[in-house]
């Protein structure tokens, strides 16, 4: 793990903020405003379980509220601490503000280990802390609206959906109280795959730019490319599986608490993934070599390396032996800012967290306006935009019978064209437009100033100067 001189994860937030800040001219004072965390609720809650009281320690970090409402997960995990919540808000507010999300940074978290819970028990907890959130408005479909985040799921959120509801019974609103909620309990399609399926697009689109790619060293495209994922939880699992599904990329590695598996012509990532839950870890998979100790493979050769656990795995103890010429940062703050000097050093293209996991909060995003505006996406226009399609489609055939030319559209074309979207092909649609545009905006700094020389500097310029902008637009 971390060394004694490795600054704490909000710590090292604040340098990489403090970095890309050095290079902006803002007003006085403004730096300090946006850098600082602005409000971090701390909650000791007893549920009474097995018989005694037992007392539980939550927070709810607020960041920057220069949009309302904020934004951002709440984790269940053990390690869950102030300094913690407080580095996972800001990052909220930069990623928000990068991909365009509407809302301020705020996480929240929960000092448990999940899985020392049954269902039951976990439902009383959920519902206890949402309840001390909710009394403080901090859930409020206006004002702070949660999700998922490590250790928590669809059904955490359906709870505290529910329990924001009891507690709010005249608010219309209230589903949009919180996101990453069950398809059948006012969630979107496509929501548990976005933040694995926000990395895949984050890849293709650095992969559309070969000089960005030669950067990295790297050349052509996804397809053949040597790729370790680091956490198979969902973010881990989905982006594994899109990449080597879809784009033709070698998963040889997969690293998980209880060690990592390792297959140098392509882990099967589908049947690791059914090893995985019903054996609780990747020990014992037939089809691969295991190594008990999984983070050596961090340090592994491959071309692209995936962190999607937790934070400061990649640190000042092992960065200089990380090989990986491109790491995608699908958790938040995988590097310590010591490893992401050490690496940059080194050449590494590093994508950094802010923009790699932003597909989850981006489709929260969708999912909070569906709550808002009480409808699917694509109800309206579906049928009417299948109805236009038919009608040109009739109009050639017809053109082509009248004329004699005798050319047909193949049935492959015609059933993919009359088609109209579904919502789970517009929210994937809306979400690859966001990580398209957001790469955009972070590349033109990155190849547009002499001064950034890298991804995450050119990230947090454009968010900062966002929020900057946003606070001054109020006056502030
Ligand atoms: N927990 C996720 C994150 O870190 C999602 C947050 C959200 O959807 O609000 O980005």
């Amino acid at each position: 793990m971390a060394q004694a001189k490795e600054p704490s994860f909000r710590q090292s937030v604040d340098l990489m903020f403090n970095r890309a800040v050095a290079l902006m001219d803002l007003p006085p004072g403004l730096e300090e405003k946006i850098r600082v965390c602005n409000a971090t609720y701390i909650v000791r809650f007893g549920v009474r379980l097995r018989g005694r009281i037992q007392t539980f320690v939550g927070y709810r970090s607020v960041h920057s509220e220069h949009m309302e409402p904020v934004k951002g997960g709440i984790r269940y995990a053990m390690g869950v601490n102030q300094d913690e919540v407080e580095a996972l808000a800001a990052l909220m507010t930069y990623k928000c503000a990068l991909v365009e999300a509407p809302f301020g940074g705020s996480k929240g978290g929960l000092c448990l280990d999940p899985r020392q819970y049954d269902e039951h028990e976990l439902e009383l907890i959920t519902r206890r802390f949402a309840y001390e959130l909710a009394k403080r408005a901090l859930i409020h479909p206006s004002q702070n609206v949660p999700a998922p985040d490590m250790g928590t799921s669809e059904r955490e959120m359906a709870w505290i959906a529910d329990q924001y509801s009891r507690m709010n019974t005249t608010d219309i609103n209230a589903r949009a109280c919180v996101t990453g909620k069950p398809l059948h309990g006012g969630g979107i399609a496509g929501r548990v795959e976005a933040t694995g399926r926000g990395v895949q697009y984050a890849l293709r689109e650095y992969f559309r730019h070969p000089e960005d790619v030669a950067r990295s060293g790297l050349s052509g495209t996804l397809d053949g490319k040597r790729v370790i994922v680091q956490g198979f939880g969902n973010v881990g699992y989905h982006a594994a599986k899109f990449l080597s599904e879809e784009d033709g990329a070698k998963i040889i590695a997969i690293i998980e608490r209880d060690g990592a598996l390792v297959d140098e012509e392509g882990l099967d990532v589908e049947a690791v993934r059914n090893w995985v839950s019903t054996h609780g870890g990747v020990s014992g998979y037939p089809n691969a070599t295991h190594v008990p100790e999984g983070d050596k493979l961090l340090e592994h050769e491959c071309d692209i390396l995936i962190p999607a656990a937790v934070e400061g795995v990649i640190n000042l103890g092992n960065a200089a032996r990380v090989k990986a010429p491109l790491i995608i940062e699908a958790a938040n703050g995988p590097l310590t800012a010591g490893a992401d000097e050490i690496l940059r050093e080194k050449g590494t293209v590093i994508i950094p967290d802010m923009y790699a996991n932003a597909g989850g909060v981006t489709v929260s995003y969708f999912e909070w306006v569906k709550n808002l505006s009480h409808i699917r996406f694509g109800r309206m226009q579906r049928r009417q935009e299948e109805a236009r399609h038919q009608l040109l489609v009739d109009e050639l055939e017809r053109l082509s019978a009248d004329s004699g030319i005798g050319w047909s559209l193949s049935p492959g074309f015609k059933q993919k064209y009359l088609r109209g979207a579904d919502e789970l092909e517009l929210v994937r649609s809306g979400l690859d437009d966001t990580m398209r545009a957001a790469y955009q905006a972070m590349r033109e700094v990155w190849h547009g100033r002499d001064d950034v020389e890298d991804l995450r500097v050119a990230a947090y310029l454009v968010s900062i100067d966002r929020v900057a902008k946003s606070y001054q637009a109020k006056g502030l």
